[in-house]
C-alpha cells in the first residue's frame, strides 16, 4: 500500500492569504501547505480520503488519471469543496462511488444540489454513486476498510483504519472503544494543529500523548496551521518515529 500526502495543512492552508507570518513567507517547499487529503493507493485502487478546495491541483501534480472512489471524514469546507472538479473522472469512468456518513450525504446534496439531481439534470454535472456508511467495517473492491468514530468539538467525524495503516484527522476526542479499532496499527497518521490548545482539534502535546497510547511503528501528524512554527524546527523536536508530514510525501506501508 502507498500513501500520498496530497494536501497537509489546516483549514486556510498555508500561506495564509495576506499572511506576514514568518512561516507563511517561508521558502522550504515543506511549509507550504494545501488542505488535507490523502489518497490511498492499494490493489491498484486509488481511494481518495477528502476532496478540499485544493483537490484538482493536487490531481494535476500527481498526475492521477483514474479515481475509484472517495471517502469522506465529515462535512467541512476544507474536506468537501472539491467535488465539483471529479468531472474529468466522471467523463472517463461513469459515476464516482462515494462514502460517507448520511449526515454528509446530505449536507453535499444541499451543497451540490445539482450533482446529486435524479432528473433533468444539467449537462456536464458530475454525477457521483452514494454509500452511507455507519460506524462498521464495510468493504470496497474486496478491500476492507475500519471506520473509526472521531469528535471534533461537536461534529462526528469518520476516521478510516487500512490494514496496517489508519488515517485520523479532525479529531478532539476519542473514546476508548473507537481507541481500541487501532490495536497494532503500524503507520498512524493523525491530525496536530498548533501547539497552543485548540477546541476542535488535537494540539500537539495532545497528538503525542494519543501516539504514546497507540504505540504505531511510525506517526505522521496533518492538518497543520502556520502557527504551527517552521517544518524543520518543528520536526527536530519531535520522538524519532514521529513525523510531520507535508504535501507529495509518499509513504509506503
Ligand atoms: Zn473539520
Ligand atoms: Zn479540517
Amino acid at each position: 500500500m502507498e500513501v500520498i500526502f496530497l494536501g497537509t495543512g489546516t483549514s486556510q492552508g498555508i500561506p495564509v492569504i495576506g499572511s506576514d507570518h514568518p512561516v507563511c513567507k517561508s521558502n522550504d517547499p515543506r511549509d507550504k501547505r494545501l488542505r488535507v487529503s490523502v489518497l490511498v493507493q492499494c490493489n491498484k485502487n486509488n481511494i481518495l480520503v477528502d476532496c478540499g478546495p485544493d483537490f484538482r491541483a493536487q490531481m494535476l501534480t500527481h498526475n492521477i488519471s483514474h479515481l475509484d472512489a472517495i471517502l469522506y471524514t465529515h462535512e467541512h469546507n476544507d474536506h468537501t469543496a472539491g467535488l465539483d472538479d471529479i468531472r474529468p473522472f466522471f467523463f472517463r469512468q461513469g459515476d464516482i462511488p462515494v462514502f460517507a456518513h448520511e449526515r454528509v450525504i446530505n449536507s453535499l446534496k444541499k451543497r451540490f444540489e445539482y450533482i446529486f439531481m435524479a432528473e433533468n439534470k444539467y449537462p456536464g454535472a458530475p454525477s457521483v454513486g452514494i454509500n452511507i456508511i455507519e460506524n462498521k467495517v464495510f468493504e470496497f473492491n474486496s478491500l476492507s476498510i475500519i471506520p473509526v468514530n472521531l469528535m471534533h468539538n461537536r461534529v462526528q467525524v469518520f476516521g478510516y483504519r487500512f490494514g496496517d495503516f489508519a488515517y485520523l484527522t479532525d479529531a478532539k476526542t476519542i473514546a476508548p472503544e473507537e481507541t481500541t479499532k487501532l490495536k497494532g496499527v503500524k503507520v498512524l497518521v493523525i491530525n496536530a494543529l498548533r501547539q497552543e490548545q485548540h477546541h476542535s482539534h488535537f494540539s500537539l502535546q495532545d497528538a503525542l500523548e494519543f501516539i504514546e497510547e497507540i504505540q504505531p511503528e511510525r506517526a505522521y501528524l496533518t492538518h497543520i496551521s502556520h502557527t504551527m512554527g517552521f517544518h524543520e524546527e518543528v520536526q527536530a523536536q519531535l520522538p524519532p518515529n514521529v513525523y510531520l508530514a507535508y504535501d507529495n510525501l509518499k509513504i509506503t506501508i
